[in-house]
């Protein structure tokens, strides 16, 4: 099926990609949800600027399928991920990609955290219309989130896509991994220079580089990458530095 044949009617029919890209395939029901999401986010862009992935083919593409294909596969990573994890999503802006993920693993436990009031405000509103109960919501900065008692070194795993550079990525995300858990960072394309800068970053904040993941999307053959670092040692408190520092001088 290509890009110009599909229409919202037929988002559905891409069961066969699944199967063949990811080895999986959603329920009815997940399909269900998955419809309604994109519903929800066509009508919430109509009032707040969410997100420009906006046509079917490239919401499935970028928004589903890619939101999927960092972590489903991974599950020799992250055992047990299906039951009873605790996930963060960083920086989730309308949901990617956490909600996907909270879809698919109903039993594990999904934090949407961001720093704008109206994306959070508008994520209420769906998981309540999904009825997604295995998902909540965390306004603030992962500079300030990752000090908190409560969230600090407690999630299984940490997702984060398209916030900032890698090293401020992983000095967001790796404070609120528990030892023996999990980062994922989500990135388009990837160069030498980035390898060195984030193995400095990881170094230092008790994490290290299990896997750097290169491959295509199914429908525009986009390049991507997921970096996947495990924490094996526990992040020194001065980590993560305060609200817009690691933006301003990366590690
Ligand atoms: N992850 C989503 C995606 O891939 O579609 C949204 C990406 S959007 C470009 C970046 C989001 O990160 C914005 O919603 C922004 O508010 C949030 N953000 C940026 N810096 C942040 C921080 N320090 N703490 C929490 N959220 C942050």
């Amino acid at each position: 099926m290509d890009i110009e044949s599909l229409t919202q009617d037929n988002l559905p029919e891409m069961a066969e990609i699944w199967q063949q890209t990811l080895n999986w395939q959603p329920t009815n029901f997940q399909f269900q949800q998955f419809q309604k999401l994109y519903e929800l986010i066509i009508e919430g862009n109509r009032q707040l600027n969410l997100t420009r992935i906006t046509a079917p083919a490239e919401f499935w593409e970028k928004h589903l399928w890619d939101s999927l294909r960092g972590i489903a596969p991974k599950q020799e990573f992250i055992p047990g991920i299906e039951q009873s994890k605790r996930i963060i999503d960083i920086g989730t802006g309308a949901g990617f990609p956490g909600v996907p993920i909270g879809l698919i693993f109903p039993n594990s436990q999904v934090t949407l955290l961001d720093s704008t009031g109206k994306k959070i405000a508008f994520l209420e509103t769906i998981l309540s219309a999904l009825a997604m109960k295995n998902g909540k919501t965390l306004l603030g900065r992962a500079e300030e989130i990752g000090q908190q008692r409560q969230h600090r070194e407690n999630y299984d795993v940490a997702v984060i896509r398209a916030v900032s550079n890698v090293s401020v990525c992983a000095e967001y995300a790796l404070p609120l991994v528990k030892k023996g858990g999990l980062a994922v960072i989500y990135r388009g394309s990837w160069s030498e220079a980035e390898n060195e800068s984030l193995e400095t970053a990881v170094s230092q904040l008790g994490g290290e580089i299990e896997l750097i993941e290169e491959f295509t999307t199914p429908l525009s053959q986009s390049m991507r990458h997921c970096l996947y670092l495990g924490k094996v040692a526990n992040t020194p408190i001065s980590f993560p530095r305060g609200v817009g520092i690691p933006t301003q001088k990366p590690i």
